[in-house]
């Protein structure tokens, strides 16, 4: 056991590094809290897609919803739609909705599946939030009924950091900018002080590693080996790229396409369109994916298209002596599903829950920390790679290979358990609940061999009644909401 973690300095000022330190200061408001970031270096600013878990940090760290919508141009997220992913032509969506009882005699999609009337349309027309983004419409869900679905958020990332960065200093959070040149060890193998390039130095007792993907801290100094996951999610480089809003609507979802090599995402914001492609060199070069993403563009591009390098997997250990990395320093998988604030978010709140007794953790507790990472990590990998491995495309080689890989053992499983008997199997440290799974499989149409007889509970004509009735209560609740861009006009007094 050694000293208490006093001083806890956070390296590097992206959203990983602010969020961070926001946090830290709310929960541990007597240690001094320093955040080292560099001007030059800037920060990676794209990933401005969330999930709906993004509303609990702003209720642990008292940020105003009106307030942050405000400064980052933000807008409503309902879910995401899949275009060209299940097949060429096909779209379906993953939004943050409940399908009822997933199991039992009154399970939804079970008696869906077996009442099999096409008039009933999509399951999605079972699914509100799924409703509201075909019709471009928005409301938050009234406080008696916060179960019906949940939403998240699209918003600039630049104006997110410097939004966390403003509340965390008026907070107290010290901010120190200068490019750290050197980090000297203990003689534990811990950090013991940075040094920048203009000959300051910054000590600590806790480092927090979160300066992107250079993994100051963790990777290049403390040499934590990486676990890749290239083998299943091959994508490895993305070109991001601005555009002016077309005049449409603004949809109250993120919109991912599937194309020859990978996916190109299309997220709104008030003010402009955030877009980009994201690709795997083993299929594509980069100038034919600068291409393709260009020409998918809905308005003019504000800015010449930006690449970013990446390797999807993450660092074999997340807190190793007295570093925690966050963020992208701590492992990248690929957007897709906008789990990167999601992950930042899950390894915070464990890491906050190991120093608020002001000791440092002992050595057990710190492995617990790296399996639960490693386990979500796996998890959300696991779900991302779904949306590949069902693709009934056989187009170019990047979807051959997809339906053709082996799978983690842990998907393989849970796909056979779903495909025998209909149960969305769920581990420990979920990222996605079995809602979301289902989407996923309903849109891709893969569904159970056989029907679990105890659907048959229910006699046909109610199920069908039931079924009705649900589409047509969610059709007559939804064509009552304002469209999406009067509801943010009218919240934002704009
Ligand atoms: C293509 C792409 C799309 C993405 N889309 C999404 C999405 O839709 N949703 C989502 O949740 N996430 C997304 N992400 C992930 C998201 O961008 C990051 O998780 C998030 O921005 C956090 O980044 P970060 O703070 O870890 O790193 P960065 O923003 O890169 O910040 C790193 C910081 O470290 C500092 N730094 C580095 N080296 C030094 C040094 N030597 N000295 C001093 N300071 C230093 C930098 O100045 C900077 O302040 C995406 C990522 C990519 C690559």
């Amino acid at each position: 056991m050694g000293t208490a973690y006093k001083r806890i300095v956070i390296v590097g000022g992206g959203t990983a590094g602010w969020m961070t330190a926001t946090a830290v200061k709310a929960a541990l408001p007597a240690s001094a809290v320093e955040l080292v970031e560099s001007d030059d270096i800037g920060i990676v600013g794209v990933g401005e897609a969330t999930l709906p878990s993004i509303r609990d940090f702003h209720a642990q760290v008292g940020i105003n919803e009106v307030e942050f919508l405000r400064a980052t141009n933000a807008t409503f997220k309902l879910g995401a739609e899949f275009r060209d992913w299940s097949g060429l032509g096909r779209r379906y969506f993953h939004t943050f909705g409940n399908y009822a009882d997933v199991a039992g005699p009154a399970c939804l999609w079970g008696q869906y599946r077996r009442v099999g009337d096409p008039a009933l349309g999509e399951l999605g027309d079972q699914c509100v939030p799924t409703v509201m983004s075909m019709q471009g419409r928005f409301a938050r869900p009234p406080k008696e009924q916060a179960d019906m679905f949940s939403y998240a958020y699209h918003f600039d990332a630049s104006l997110y950091a410097g939004f966390l960065r403003t509340t965390a200093l008026k907070r107290g959070v010290r901010r120190t900018e200068g490019r750290i040149v050197e980090v000297t060890r203990r003689a534990d193998g811990g950090v013991d002080q940075l040094k920048l390039a203009d000959g300051r130095t910054v000590s600590g007792d806790l480092f927090v590693d979160c300066s992107g993907f250079a993994s100051l801290l963790l990777g290049r100094t403390l040499e934590e080996p990486w676990v890749d996951f290239s083998h299943w999610l091959p994508v490895d480089r993305a070109w991001a790229v601005p555009s002016a809003p077309s005049g449409a609507a603004i949809t109250p979802y993120t919109r991912s396409t599937a194309l020859e090599a990978g996916w190109a995402w299309r997220i709104p914001l008030t003010d402009r369109v955030g877009n980009g492609h994201v690709f795997s060199t083993r299929y594509i070069d980069e100038d034919r994916a600068r291409k393709q993403l260009l020409e998918q563009l809905d308005g003019p591009a504000l800015a010449e298209p930006r690449l970013l390098r990446f390797t999807t997997g993450h660092r074999e250990r997340f807190w190793v002596h007295n570093v925690v990395a966050l963020g992208l320093a701590s492992g990248f998988l690929e957007p897709l599903e906008s789990t990167s604030i999601m992950l930042i978010q899950r390894g915070l709140l464990k890491m906050v829950d190991l120093l608020k007794p002001g000791v440092p953790p002992a050595a057990p507790a710190v492995a617990a920390y790296n399996r639960g990472m490693t386990n979500v990590f796996a998890r959300i990998r696991d779900f991302v790679v779904l949306h590949y491995c069902l693709t009934a495309r056989r187009d170019s080689q990047l979807w051959r290979d997809m339906t053709a890989m082996d799978l983690p053992d842990t998907l393989a499983f849970r796909l056979h358990v779903w495909r025998q008997t209909g149960v969305l199997r769920q581990y420990g440290e979920e990222g996605f609940e079995p809602a979301s799974w289902l989407a996923i499989h309903a849109g891709n149409g893969n569904w159970p061999e056989h029907l679990d007889p105890v659907f048959n509970e229910v006699p046909l004509d109610e199920a069908r009644q039931a079924l009705r009735q649900r589409r047509d209560q969610i059709a007559a609740m939804v064509a009552a909401m304002p469209l999406h861009e009067d509801y943010l006009r009218g919240i934002l007094g704009k």
